[in-house]
């Protein structure tokens, strides 16, 4: 990546110090232990079944595997990639498939088993899955970036499926991967199959609004959290982490509806500006630099810089354990919405609690996403398609739905909105599971 920009690589900037075994303090939390914590931590509210309870922890089938690919300079590489089904008690399993450099087992892990909630929370008839390739999608072609893609689709195809595990976009994936993974599955079948995976493009069975829906959701799911504070969009600062797919729609969409969105950050660096960002023209920096930073209109910051902001709103959208027990004590947004997958840690959970933050969790929040994923899979398995209108005013009625249920949970309860989410979605699989018992 280059650093001929107005700020330098955040990872440069920070120059964090390393553990004994060489990490990172953020690359050495394990997400995996964090999404054991948080079911533990339901499992015991709900004096859960120790039997049921013990079934919630383990994964029911994990797919690892090495397959080759032919590179640009007639080299052969052999890559790592995964699929993890954790649990199909509801539903086929539904997730997305992550292409990074870090990803690994424990990752893809504690991904798989937040999709299981997450599906449970907005109450869609599908278990959690999550994939991932170890890889850095920046080093590839678009020649290499298909083969890698056609060969994980095949190497994986023995456990997905239409109506057993359908894949989507995820970190480093996108509408075209879609495309390649629904026509290797399709060959292998000898016809097409569009129900396999979500998030496709329009032209081979994707869904209209798709591609926005999960930064669409975290706009409303912000709207409905501003409410119990008596203010609208239009009152709020609002500061993003990531400008992809999530935050980069997210910025989009709040500045459209009237936010003044003050900061926002790629994995180069960031930008603020107390009197708002013009994200239009933050989109076009991005497009034709490949980074945001480019654009001159505001401070140059880092991405975690952007955490600790004086904002209404922050809205980490980027990756898993940017909240930790390191910088919490320093967040001052009022309002935390989780854009990412598994942004703070359970402790730094503690620490916003006792600070009075309120936080709309990962697994309701960035929701928008698999249900408009499930509208997807519907439409293909009809092939009678919608138009855009209908599937985001689905969408929305269905997410409002969910972060209503979630926050009577939470006042009648007396816990915190991630607790309140995972009371409603554990309880929904506990239930399923122990109606269906257990084979034989
Ligand atoms: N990867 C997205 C998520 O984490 C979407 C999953 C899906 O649509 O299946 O929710």
């Amino acid at each position: 990546m280059t650093t001929s920009t107005n700020t330098i690589p955040n990872r440069q900037l920070q120059s964090p110090k390393l553990l004994r075994n060489g990490k990172t303090h953020i690359e050495s939390i394990n997400p995996y232990q964090n999404a054991l914590q948080q079911l533990d931590l339901a499992a015991k509210h709900l004096e859960l079944d120790p039997g049921i309870h013990e079934i919630l922890k383990h994964h029911e089938r994990e797919l690892t595997v090495h397959f080759p690919v032919k590179m640009d300079d007639g080299s052969t590489k052999v890559f790592t990639g995964y699929r993890v089904q954790h649990n199909v008690a509801r539903g086929p399993s539904k997730g997305g498939v992550r292409y990074s450099a870090n990803t690994d087992i424990d990752e893809v892990r504690a991904l798989a088993m937040w999709m299981t909630w997450k599906c449970a929370i907005v109450n869609i008839p599908f278990g959690g899955a999550k994939g991932g390739v170890v890889c850095d999608v920046k080093s590839l072609s678009k020649g290499e970036l298909e083969r890698l893609t056609r060969r994980y689709t095949s190497s994986i195809s023995i456990v997905i499926g239409p109506d057993t595990d359908i894949p989507a976009p995820d970190m480093g994936t996108n509408a075209q991967v879609m495309a390649w993974m629904m026509d290797t599955y399709s060959m292998t079948q000898g016809r097409t199959v569009p129900a396999v995976v979500t998030g496709k493009p329009v032209a081979v069975g994707g869904s209209e609004g798709r591609n926005d829906a999960t930064g669409r959701g975290i706009v409303f799911v912000t709207r409905e959290a501003l409410k119990e504070f008596g203010k609208r969009l239009t009152d709020v600062t609002v500061a993003v982490q990531g400008f992809g797919n999530v935050g980069g729609v997210a910025a989009s969409i709040f500045h459209e509806m009237g936010a003044k969105v003050v900061a926002v950050s790629d994995a180069v660096g960031g930008i603020y500006n107390p009197e708002g960002l013009d994200i239009p023209k933050l989109q076009e920096c991005t497009n034709n630099d490949g980074t945001l930073t480019t654009h001159k209109g505001g401070k140059p910051i880092t991405s975690r810089e952007l955490l600790e902001l004086d904002v209404d709103v922050l809205v980490p959208a980027a990756t898993e354990n940017q909240i930790t027990d390191e910088n919490a004590d320093r967040i001052k947004a009022g309002i935390i919405i989780e854009g990412a997958n598994g942004p703070t840690t359970p402790s730094a959970d503690r620490i916003l609690q006792e600070k009075g933050i309120f936080l709309v969790p990962d697994v309701l929040a960035n929701a928008g996403g698999v249900l408009v994923s499930y509208f997807e899979w519907v439409q293909d398995l009809q092939f009678f398609f919608w138009q855009e209108e209908e599937v985001n005013s689905k969408m929305e009625a269905l997410l409002v739905h969910a972060y209503r249920e979630v926050r009577q949970m939470a006042k009648r309860e007396e816990v915190d909105m991630r607790l309140a989410a995972y009371l409603i979605g554990v309880k929904r699989v506990a239930e399923a599971s122990l109606m269906r018992g257990i084979y034989p």
